[in-house]
């Protein structure tokens, strides 16, 4: 997928309620490492990195971690313009999570009409693995209004399916 922007940068937001796991997946992407105590994200901010596409192409992807907190929800908006991918986060197993994240669609499909979805599942270390057919049924049963929506259960703490999100989200 090429930026609507610029060829060679793509604008990535990672959005979702305070809690549900945004910094670490970020981290467990661009260090492969996990911390149990992340600081609460208090402003959005963004990391860099090339990217080489499974058809040899390179793109530089900015990856811009937002805050959770309402109080900041507006900012956060402003952040949210002109992106190319969002990755929804919610924790796999928790409804409140996973219903919050149609306000924040909506909010971001108001800045970046065309921007693409991905759905994030996280902590999915933290549930059985005989549950997780079921976590993915729910989400795609919440989610089917969105278009084939993309959606992945991972952990950043395991490091299971860290890497298949940014790369569905790059391709
Ligand atoms: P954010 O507010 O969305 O950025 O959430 P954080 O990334 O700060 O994570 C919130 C809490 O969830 C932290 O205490 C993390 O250690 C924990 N956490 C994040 N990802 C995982 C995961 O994959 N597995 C487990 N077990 N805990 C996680
Ligand atoms: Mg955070």
């Amino acid at each position: 997928m090429e930026s609507q922007y610029s060829p060679h940068i793509m604008k990535m937001i990672l959005v979702g309620n305070t809690g549900v796991g945004k910094t670490c997946l970020i981290e467990s992407y661009l260090k492969k490492h996990f911390e149990e105590n992340t600081p609460t994200t208090l402003s959005p901010n963004y990391s860099t990195k090339q990217i080489t596409k499974s058809d040899g192409s390179k793109i530089t992807m900015r990856i811009w971690d937002t805050a959770g907190q309402e109080k900041y929800q507006a900012l956060s908006q402003l952040f949210f313009r002109n992106s190319d991918v969002a990755i929804f986060c919610f924790i796999a197993g928790d409804r409140e999570s996973m219903l919050a994240l149609h306000e924040w669609i909506n909010m971001v499909k108001n800045e970046s009409p065309l921007c693409k979805l991905i759905f994030v599942g996280t902590k999915s270390d933290l549930i059985e693995k005989n549950e997780s057919e079921n976590r993915i049924r729910d989400s795609e049963a919440e989610f089917q209004q969105y278009q084939s929506p993309l959606i992945f259960l991972a952990s950043s703490k395991t490091g299971y399916n860290v890497e298949n999100v940014f790369r569905a989200a790059c391709e």
